[in-house]
């Protein structure tokens, strides 16, 4: 049977039900999601052929304030993956405590092989497609993979232009000179860094000289391998799409972001002292204190999971970890911040810029990164506290505090009519 993540979300949600001991009726309805639109659409190309492309919009919940949540471009991305992201970002910012609900787009395309003036068509053309369910008030894109600040300009300029009047408020993630804020690009990665941070600190140790590999080299898994670095902690190996590298005595990594910026764009070219070329899965069985996987869903599965020497797993990505090897990692006592605690650094500065935009203000650098990591710290206080209470691990206690807000606002709100 090929892997449905929405199945990984309904497990952990009816897990977290368990524990908490509510009834079907307490929660039914975070089973489903809202609203899921499915768009077609055509696209010119430069050559002047036409092609058609799927794209999608789900809204799982606004029981906690309007639906937040990015689009991503990937050639293999399909409806049951972006309901699961949806969800996750439902239960991520309901477990930092931030007003909104979750929301996940996406258009099923390889970025890669278009040109840039096809990708703003592309972009434009989905953005008009799902016009009618977003806005400032309603359900709020921001970047996801494959995407970044020149896609949200497009999608902010086309909404704009549909308004008669500049609605910076409907995206996040955007160029700072169109009303993007400070931190936003680095925030996922800079949250990633303050969890692993934060629960070593639980244990009484720091960062400094702790072996870390991380999946992923992109927005998330870049920042956060050169902030762990930054805070005394060696990378050992690092990977992305076009290979994995490794060394033990810890590798430069501002000389591969050096040559990732050049020509080569690729790992599998990099040379240096000492650094060896191992495969993705390789990576992730290293022997390690922390391990990041900040690329894509389904990574640690079953069939790794029982491999895995890493001390504490710190998901960048979203759903990286299957329900499955979930349980064979607790049952091997491997610490794991889960997705919706640890990659929610980007979403929370998502909301800063968006509380910047309807105020029309704007905050310095020291606010925004100060009140990221008040508000990390605190959600992972709260998760680490419920673990302890409930001797459970820190993805159901997430999913608990998570839960709790939800079914409490559902409860509160009542059901219309
Ligand atoms: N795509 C990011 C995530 O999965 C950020 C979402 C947002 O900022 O709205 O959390």
């Amino acid at each position: 049977m090929s892997y449905n993540p929405y199945n990984d979300v309904l497990t952990a949600i009816e897990n977290a039900a368990k524990i908490l001991g509510y009834n079907e009726n307490d929660y039914a309805n975070i089973k489903f999601p809202e609203r899921e639109l499915k768009v077609t659409f055509p696209v010119r190309m430069d050559d002047g052929s036409v092609n058609i492309f799927e794209g999608y919009r789900v809204q799982h919940s606004s029981s906690r304030g309007p639906c937040k949540g990015g689009i991503r471009y990937h050639k293999d991305v399909d409806i049951d993956e972006v309901k699961a992201l949806a969800a996750w970002m439902t239960f991520k910012c309901a477990v930092v405590g931030i007003p909104y609900g979750g929301a996940k787009g996406a258009i099923k395309v390889d970025p890669s092989k278009l040109s840039k003036a096809e990708l703003e068509r592309l972009t434009r053309r989905f953005t008009a497609m799902i016009l009618p369910i977003i806005g400032p008030e309603r359900d709020i894109p921001a970047p996801d993979v494959n995407t970044n600040g020149e896609v949200m300009g497009w999608i902010m300029d086309t909404y704009s232009m549909m308004k008669g009047y500049a609605v910076p408020g409907v995206v996040t993630g955007k160029p700072i000179d169109i009303g993007g804020s400070v931190g936003r690009v680095e925030a996922t990665g800079r949250g990633v860094m303050i969890n692993a941070r934060e629960f070593l600190k639980k244990r009484g140790e720091t960062l400094v000289g702790k072996t870390c590999a991380v999946q992923g080299l992109g927005n998330v898994g870049g920042v956060a391998a050169y902030l762990l670095e930054q805070e005394g902690a060696k990378i050992v190996a690092v990977s992305n799409s076009s290979g994995a590298l490794y060394n033990p005595t810890g590798l430069d990594i501002k000389d591969i972001f050096n040559h990732l910026a050049s020509k080569s764009k690729s790992l599998q070219d990099y040379d240096g002292l000492g650094v060896k070329h191992i495969s993705n899965d390789d990576l992730l069985t290293l022997e390690v204190d922390i391990l990041a996987p900040c690329g894509l869903q389904n990574q640690i599965t079953a069939d790794n999971a029982g491999k895995i020497n890493a001390k504490l797993i710190v998901e960048g990505a979203n759903g990286p970890t299957t329900a499955e090897a979930d349980k064979i990692l607790a049952r091997n006592g491997i610490l794991l911040s889960p997705d919706i605690l640890a990659n929610a650094g980007g979403v929370i500065v998502s909301y800063f810029e968006w509380v910047q935009n309807i105020q029309e203000l704007t905050w310095d650098e020291q606010n925004v990164n100060g009140e990221l990591n008040r508000i990390m710290t605190q959600a992972i206080d709260a998760v680490y506290a419920m673990a302890q209470e409930k001797k459970i691990t820190f993805r159901a206690a997430a999913y608990c505090i998570a839960l709790s807000r939800l079914v409490k606002a559902k409860h509160i709100r009542g059901i219309f009519p």
